[in-house]
């Protein structure tokens, strides 16, 4: 979408889409956090305008005949790589290109795509790869929605599942993918830290395991990284190929928009955006700029939530109320070895998410809550402010029982996500909040 004719094929307007080299100044190459400000738009185009202006418009106008039927050829599928201008709003516009072009710097994707929501993009990435038949193999837990889509949505199309958990071994992981095998596997999808286990996935082992597994035409391999996308960690960079995020949470970081994002390669970008362009799950122009203003703060904000977590965690795990603090940062020198050696290859960061277990119940951790006066008692993560909720009585209450204990989901777990707020003003309120436990 960089070429040099494209200034021919859009009848001589100016290029939009970022020069190969905007992510240069001689040698070297720019930071995400830099680029976040300027990449992708050119002011000329707009007046001069020194942000993006929100393009309010259903349809644009083709420079002459030729360039729309070319234009079509992109939005169709016909020649790959998606439209080389603008066509109409259900298949891009400015404000989601520059989105998407910056959406892939972070992890060095060749091409990204946005979405309506979280849900959205992992329900296109779906329909585009699975046929009645398929298996998906996934890793488990998976995030509530995405389990419902593929067990009782995607289950009514003939579409089967097979799991492994989160932790698993390879010795594991090889048993679930031989076995799937039999089948059409039409893709392997995984979701790390797991939610609320914050059990990480070993990306790595997935993919030897599929490499040795499947000699032919090879199950792509996908993964949710909101929880510690895209600063803490770049599953691409472990043989994922095709990364998925509710951009709702670190990505938007202010808690005030819903939106999704899928990075990958150009070849499997140009799967998901066919099916994106026929269904129409593209977010729309004012949450684009929204985005857009929220990921020049992205790396500020991630890492002060990560620096204030660090701290709210240090406090919580040798408080005499608490029992348990499950935060990736206390996996180094823990029980779980394997968990500790997935964290230092596949994570920069331990987030700003995690588990607090209360000594007690249900009657427990609701009185914690409600004693809470910084943090609101809110689902959701990834925001500016920090948020706590109860999984077994709010996200997860329609769980069955059984397998609420096996994902350790008990009546005394609060999730707690951090926010950018005072440190020491978060520890206040947590300590106040536990003397009324
Ligand atoms: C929130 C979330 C989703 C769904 O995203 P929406 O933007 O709410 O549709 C998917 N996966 C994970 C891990 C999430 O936290």
């Amino acid at each position: 979408m960089t070429d040099e004719t494209e200034a021919d094929l859009t009848g001589g307007a100016p290029r939009r889409r970022p020069k190969p080299s905007a992510d240069k100044i001689g040698n070297r190459k720019l930071k995400p956090s830099t680029m976040m400000m300027g990449y992708g738009y050119d002011p000329v185009l707009s007046e001069g305008s020194l942000k993006p202006p929100i393009f309010l418009t259903s349809t644009f106008v083709f420079p002459n005949a030729a360039a729309g039927k070319r234009h079509f050829e992109g939005v169709t599928g016909k020649r790959p790589g998606g439209a080389e201008g603008l066509v109409y709003s259900r298949f891009n516009g400015p404000n989601q290109e520059i989105l998407e072009d910056r959406l892939g710097v972070w992890e060095e994707a060749e091409d990204a795509l946005a979405f309506s929501s979280g849900m959205s993009a992992i329900a296109t990435l779906f329909l585009s790869m699975v046929k009645p038949g398929d298996t998906i193999v996934h890793s488990g837990p998976l995030y509530a929605a995405t389990e419902t889509l593929i067990a009782r949505i995607l289950g009514r199309f003939g579409v089967h599942w097979l799991d492994f958990p989160a932790g698993a071994t390879r010795a594991e992981i090889d048993a679930v993918l031989s076995k799937a095998a039999s089948g059409n596997v039409a893709l392997i999808y995984l979701e790390s830290p797991a939610n609320p286990t914050n059990a990480l996935v070993d990306v790595e082992a997935v993919r030897a395991s599929r490499d040795a597994i499947f000699k032919g035409a090879k199950p792509p391999i996908a993964i949710d990284n909101t929880f510690l996308g895209p600063l803490w960690a770049q599953p691409l960079r472990q043989g994922a190929d095709i990364v998925v995020y509710s951009l709702t949470k670190y990505a938007g970081g202010h808690s005030d928009l819903v939106a999704g994002g899928v990075l990958g390669s150009k070849e499997h970008i140009n799967t998901i955006r066919l099916m994106r362009n026929t269904i129409g799950t593209i977010c729309d122009p004012n949450t684009a700029w929204m985005l857009l203003r929220s990921l020049e703060t992205l790396e500020l904000r991630m890492s002060r939530a990560g620096e204030n977590a660090a701290k709210v965690c240090e406090f919580l795990r040798t408080h005499p109320k608490v029992e348990h603090v499950g935060y990736l940062g206390f996996l180094e020198g823990g029980a779980d070895e394997r968990q500790a050696d997935i964290y230092r290859r596949h994570c920069t960061g331990a987030g700003s998410t995690f588990s607090l277990y209360l000594k007690g119940g249900e009657k427990e951790a609701f009185a914690f809550l409600d004693s809470l006066k910084i943090a609101k008692l809110a689902v959701s993560l990834g925001g500016t402010e920090t948020l706590a909720s109860h999984p077994a009585g709010m996200t997860h209450l329609s769980v069955p029982e059984a397998r609420k204990q096996a994902l350790g989901i008990t009546d005394n777990l609060v999730r707690i996500s951090i926010g950018v707020e005072d440190a020491d003003d978060l520890i206040a309120d947590f300590e106040e909040a536990l003397k009324a436990v």
